[in-house]
C-alpha cells in the first residue's frame, strides 16, 4: 500500500498549484521544489489518482535561464522537463565528500557503475500521452504524436495531440508557422517553417521520403501516420534538432543553412537520416532505459543509418569523408572525454555519437550493411514483442 508520495517541482519553474483530491500536503521545501503528500484513501500499486498543477516559468536577466528548455515567444519548449516529478531525486544529494564530512553526512554507496540504471526523475516506462494546447490566433502549436482535433474559441487555436506507448518525454513549440505537406505513400510529411525559411524545404521533403523508405524497408514499418518537423528558434541552445514520437524539432540555424556555400557536406539529408531514424531507435519502438551503455541503442544506431543513407545518396567516397569527420571528433575529444568501450559508454559522452559512427563503419567493412541491417531489424522484433507482453519485461 502506498501511504506517502513524494512530488519535485522543476526548480526554474514557479509551481502555481500543485494538488489532488486524494492527497493532503504533509510538507514542503521550496528550496529544492520537494512536496511531500500523504494518500486519503489505501493507494495500491496501478492504481490511479488525479494531480492538478499550473506552473509559470519566466526568463530574467538575473538568474539566467536553461537555454536547452528555452519557452520563447515565437518558438519552443521542452515541456516534459518541467513537469512535476515522483519519487525520490537522487541528484539533489550532496556528493562532495568533504561537504558530507563536515555536515557528518554517511558516504555515498559506490555504484557499480556498469549496472545501475543512470537516475533518471522520469524513468516511468511507456505513458499515454493526451495534450490539448491552445495558443494565440496568429499561432499553430506543435506537440508530439498525432493531431485529432484543432478548433478556435474566443480568439485562441486549440490543437489536441494524442500519442500511445511513449517514453515520458514529449514538447510544444508554437509559432507563426508556414505548412508545406508531401507523403510518403500514406505518410503523411508536414514541414512547420518560418515563411522566410523555405530554401530547403523541398530537399528536406526528399531526403524524409528517402530515410522513411530505406528504413520501412530495412527496420519495419514506421509507427505513425504522420511525419512532422518543426522549426524552433535558436534561442534554443544546445542541440541541431531533437526527435519525440512523429514530431522532429529543428533548430533554426540548420533550417535555414547555406548548403550550396558549404564544404560540400549535405547537412538536411544528415539530419533527417539521423533524427528521422530516432523514431526506430529510441522513441516508441527502442527505448532503452536510460544507464551505461543505452546511447548504443540510440544515438549509435541513429548514426549507423545517418551514414549508409549518405553512402546511398554520394557513394562511398563520400560517406569515407563523412567516417573522417568523426573520427577526428572521436580522437580529439578521448583527451577529455576518455577512451570508453561502447557497451558500457555513458549515454551522454559524446563518444556514442563519434566513436559509434567509425565503429559502425569498421563492422559495416567486416560483414556489410545486409547482415547489421538484419541483425537490426531483429533486434527491433523482438523488443517489440516484449513491450507489448509485459512493460515491466523493458525495465530490466
Ligand atoms: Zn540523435
Amino acid at each position: 500500500m502506498i501511504s506517502e508520495i513524494l512530488i519535485n517541482s522543476a526548480l526554474d519553474v514557479s509551481m502555481l498549484t500543485l494538488n489532488s483530491n486524494d492527497l493532503i500536503l504533509k510538507n514542503k521545501d521550496e528550496k529544492f521544489g520537494q512536496y511531500l503528500f500523504k494518500t486519503k484513501k489505501e493507494i495500491m500499486p496501478n492504481d490511479s489518482l488525479e494531480i492538478n498543477f499550473e506552473f509559470e516559468y519566466q526568463i530574467t536577466p538575473i538568474n539566467g535561464h536553461q537555454s536547452f528548455n528555452a519557452i520563447v515567444d515565437n518558438g519552443s519548449l521542452r515541456i516534459s522537463n518541467y513537469f512535476p516529478s515522483i519519487g525520490y531525486q537522487l541528484d539533489h544529494e550532496i556528493s562532495d565528500e568533504i561537504e558530507r564530512k563536515k555536515r557528518a553526512m554517511a558516504a555515498l554507496p559506490a555504484l557499480d557503475s556498469v549496472h545501475a540504471p543512470i537516475e533518471n526523475p522520469y524513468n516511468y516506462q511507456f505513458i499515454n500521452l493526451n495534450v490539448l494546447v491552445s495558443t494565440s490566433a496568429d499561432q499553430s502549436a506543435i506537440c508530439v504524436g498525432e493531431l485529432t482535433d484543432h478548433y478556435s474559441i474566443n480568439h485562441r487555436n486549440y490543437f489536441h495531440y494524442r500519442a500511445e506507448n511513449i517514453p515520458f518525454r514529449f514538447a510544444v513549440s508554437s509559432a507563426k508557422y508556414a505548412i508545406q505537406k508531401s507523403n510518403y505513400g500514406d505518410v503523411s510529411i508536414e514541414i512547420f517553417h518560418d515563411p522566410k525559411h523555405h530554401q530547403n524545404i523541398s530537399h528536406l521533403i526528399k531526403s524524409i521520403q528517402k530515410t522513411l523508405a530505406y528504413c520501412e524497408n530495412n527496420f519495419g514499418k514506421y509507427p505513425y501516420q504522420t511525419v512532422r518537423f518543426a522549426e524552433i528558434s535558436s534561442f534554443t541552445r544546445g542541440f541541431a534538432a531533437t526527435a519525440y514520437p512523429a514530431t522532429i524539432y529543428i533548430n533554426e540555424k540548420q533550417f535555414h543553412l547555406n548548403l550550396t556555400g558549404g564544404e560540400g557536406q549535405d547537412v538536411i539529408n544528415e539530419l533527417a537520416g539521423h533524427e528521422l531514424s530516432h523514431q526506430w531507435w529510441g522513441n516508441a519502438l527502442l527505448k532503452p532505459v536510460y544507464r551505461q551503455g543505452s546511447g548504443v541503442l540510440t544515438e549509435t544506431l541513429a548514426q549507423y543509418t545517418q551514414l549508409m543513407l549518405y553512402k546511398n545518396e554520394y557513394g562511398e567516397a563520400k560517406m569515407l569523408e563523412m567516417v573522417e569527420v568523426y573520427r577526428e571528433m572521436y580522437e580529439s575529444s578521448k583527451a577529455f572525454s576518455g577512451e570508453e568501450a561502447l557497451y558500457s559508454a555513458d549515454p551522454d559522452n559524446a563518444n556514442v555519437i563519434n566513436k559509434g559512427l567509425v565503429k559502425m563503419y569498421e563492422l559495416y567493412l567486416l560483414i556489410g550493411e545486409a547482415k547489421i541491417n538484419a541483425a537490426l531489424r531483429a533486434l527491433l522484433e523482438a523488443s517489440v514483442s516484449v513491450e507489448a507482453g509485459d512493460y515491466a519485461g523493458f525495465v530490466g
